[in-house]
């Protein structure tokens, strides 16, 4: 069994290297917080204190950070896993961030003889637990077959999507969808119920027809019941619709309909409300349409 190691043990990244224990890899892990590391050592794990001594120990080496700017410090950044790679190794980046870092990560890795793997996930914390994480990877065919029983442990729904970079253009995609659908059912909710219309049974009509989804049924719901605790904060929607933004920019093309929902992400923020659930872009058009 290939050695792994495993950088970035938060909200998805405990669950995750977790699997790979119980699957029995052999496995080292890194956190900046040492409480993880301690956690997971009690189960087996063997801690390092930096990415470099991480890489140094591993065959493959997997990483589950916040953004862009992290995946950067822990890769080319003083200690990280440039400075302990060695040629045959393989790179898997399982956070959401830009494709150009992730293709800028490909080619110095490569350029070391290391391939690597964008491999971004959709599920959140119940599939990282529940290992039934969506995976969507981009990179050359032979570093995802060597990947695929690693990721099997994770996943359910794995895809190689494309060239380096691929993966993460379709979390950006996966993204939009995702928080123009919710304003889009926010909206129609709302309107529902300022028109004195029982915004309920708008909702189960709705999920009968054309205007079906996932979205509709589980949001449509929190909408309705007023609950917005996470779930997935709002933050971190508006940093991946950053990413899908920048992304256009670098490409000319014009995401109206994503601007206007990061902006009104951007106003949850403001207001101290980042942590909510992103059901709660109705909770604003609540009050931006006069409700309290
Ligand atoms: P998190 O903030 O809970 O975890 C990130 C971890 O990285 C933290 O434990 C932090 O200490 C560690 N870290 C940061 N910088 C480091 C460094 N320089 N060295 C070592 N460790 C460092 O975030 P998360 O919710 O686990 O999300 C991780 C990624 O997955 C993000 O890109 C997020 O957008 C994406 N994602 C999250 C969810 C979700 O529901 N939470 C779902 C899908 C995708």
């Amino acid at each position: 069994m290939e050695k792994i190691g495993f950088i970035g043990l938060g909200i998805m990244g405990k669950p995750m290297a977790r699997n790979l224990i119980k699957a029995k890899y052999p496995l080292v892990v890194h956190d900046r917080n040492r409480g993880p590391v301690d956690e997971l050592a009690a189960e087996g794990a063997t801690p390092a204190t930096s990415s470099k001594e991480v890489t140094e120990q591993s065959d493959v080496v997997i990483t589950m950070l916040p953004d862009s700017p992290d995946v950067e410090k822990v890769v080319f950044g003083k200690d990280g896993v440039l400075e302990g790679v060695s040629s045959g190794m393989l790179f898997i980046d399982m956070s959401t961030i830009a494709p150009a870092t992730a293709r800028s990560v490909y080619e110095t890795l490569k350029a070391k003889g290391v391939e690597s793997l964008d491999a971004p996930v959709s599920g959140g914390e119940v599939g990282a637990k529940e290992a039934t994480l969506s995976i969507m990877v981009g990179g050359i065919e032979d570093a995802f077959q060597r990947a695929m029983p690693i990721f099997e442990v994770m996943g359910k729904n794995i895809v190689l999507i494309g060239e380096p970079g691929a993966g993460q253009v379709t979390k950006a995609c996966n993204q939009i969808v995702v928080g123009v659908t919710i304003q889009a059912v926010s909206e129609a909710l709302i309107l529902a119920r300022k028109s004195g219309v029982d915004p309920a049974r708008v909702r189960e009509a709705l999920l009968g027809g054309f205007a079906k989804s996932r979205i509709l049924e589980l949001h449509g719901q929190r909408i309705i019941d007023r609950t917005f605790q996470p779930g997935f904060r709002i933050r971190l929607h508006r940093k991946d619709l950053g990413i899908a933004l920048q992304t256009g920019r670098e490409l000319s093309l014009p995401l109206m309909t994503t601007s206007t929902v990061a902006e009104l992400m951007n106003a949850l923020i403001a207001r101290g409300d980042g942590d909510l659930d992103h059901s709660s872009l109705a909770l604003l058009l609540d009050q931006l349409g006069g409700e309290e």
